[in-house]
């Protein structure tokens, strides 16, 4: 059965306890962008403007357990509470007395903000206390934190087990969106797979592998795959403890479908030098690392994304946060926008990088989670919308 939707959820004069994604990237405890907070309105107005008090649970970054200062949420209360156009009070945890006694005497229509919830270890270990805690402060429950719905943590899926549950807006439209993806897709289907981390992206590329018709993948990871391949790779970040998993891949890719695509030329520097020059071919230099792909791959990556008719995007081909090493992911991103495709770029720093070569507006959809998009896309049930259907079953 599937999560109820927002709308049928009674809230009139109830406490409603919001897990919201507002985990915002912050440089010196500024706000870079604040498209997590912007996607959280919908949800929380339609709630307000129903009769209900509002409270709302995020993490940010990751604490691990400890209450870290420079986590704290004040930043993200005040710049929420400007969007929303109303107050917004911080507490100053998200458990206990204090908060209990804060959230008592909420009246409907307003707002408050629990703590960052991963100053609670109970938070990321499911712990059912810290569950209970938190369900204690509300009559019901609303899930709109897409980015961490395939985290089984104790605001995501703990609470939905102990209070009627519903499907935030932003769950709902991220979901019709990936959707599309996963049911029936128009082929040519493309995935371009981005970043740093092999360890996290690994398992869905194999999974992906059997969805799409295409895979692309560039940023740091691809040199894992290019040193698995048999490439030199030079300085370039590489992931051994997963060199052996990737040539594995590799390798029944090359003997089945063959839809594996990885750069075929770069932008490498030196060490310390921090100076760029463009390879000749695949090979990295000894001494040099990979910093971005080059105009060839971009060129082919281009021409794969302009003959594909659906597209997925996660993560960055290069270290974008430094121009010009932002090159490769702003053109792909400029090609996914001209191109006919239905199109879903998935995580923070891939909307970062539309926004910052204004194509954002000429993207299919926008989609706030990074890791919880890939693993919808494989097909998998996400701990936080099983969660939910359970909780609709309940209700019956
Ligand atoms: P991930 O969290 O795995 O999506 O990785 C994102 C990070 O990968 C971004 O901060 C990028 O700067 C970084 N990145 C991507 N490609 C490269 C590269 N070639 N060299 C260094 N960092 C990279």
């Amino acid at each position: 059965m599937p999560p109820l939707p927002l709308d049928q959820l009674p809230v009139e004069g109830k406490r409603v306890l919001v897990r919201a994604d507002l985990n915002v990237p912050l440089t010196d405890g500024q706000i870079t962008d604040d498209s997590r907070i912007r996607a959280s309105l919908p949800t929380l107005r339609n709630l307000l403007d129903r009769g209900a008090a509002v409270i709302i649970m995020t993490h940010l970054g990751r604490p691990k357990g400890a209450v870290v200062p420079e986590l704290r949420l004040d930043p993200v209360s005040r710049q929420l509470s400007d969007l929303l156009g109303q107050a917004v009070r911080k507490l100053d945890d998200c458990v206990g007395d204090e908060v209990a006694a804060a959230v008592a005497v909420l009246k409907p229509g307003e707002v408050v903000l629990l703590e960052n919830l991963r100053f609670h270890d109970g938070e990321t270990k499911n712990d059912p206390d810290f569950a209970r805690g938190l369900a204690a402060l509300a009559d019901a429950y609303v899930n709109d934190a897409f980015g961490t719905c395939h985290r089984a943590h104790a605001s995501v899926v703990g609470v939905a087990g102990l209070l009627p549950s519903a499907e935030g807006l932003l769950v709902a439209r991220e979901r019709r969106a990936l959707d599309r993806l996963v049911n029936d897709p128009k082929r040519p289907y493309l995935a371009i797979i981005g970043g740093a981390k092999v360890a996290d992206k690994i398992t869905v590329i194999r999974s992906l592998l059997a969805r799409v018709d295409r895979l692309l993948v560039g940023g740091a990871m691809a040199y894992t795959f290019l040193k698995a391949a048999g490439h030199e790779i030079g300085a370039s970040l590489l992931d051994r403890e997963h060199l052996a998993d990737v040539a594995g891949l590799l390798k029944e890719d090359r003997a089945g479908a063959k839809k594996l695509h990885l750069p075929v030329d770069h932008v490498a520097v030196t060490a310390g030098r921090r100076e760029s020059s463009l390879t000749d071919g695949v090979a990295i230099p000894a001494g040099s690392s990979g910093i971005d792909i080059g105009p060839r791959t971009i060129r082919a990556f281009s021409d794969l994304i302009a003959s594909s008719a659906t597209i997925f995007a996660n993560g960055p081909m290069g270290k974008f946060e430094e121009p010009p090493f932002d090159t490769g992911t702003k053109a792909l991103l400029r090609a996914i926008a001209d191109s006919k495709a239905f199109s879903v770029i998935g995580g923070g720093d891939s909307i970062a990088a539309a926004h910052q070569a204004d194509v954002a507006d000429r993207i299919g959809h926008l989609c706030t989670g990074g890791g919880a998009s890939m693993e919808y896309l494989t097909g998998a049930p996400l701990p936080g919308i099983a969660a939910l259907e359970a909780a609709a079953e309940r209700r019956l």
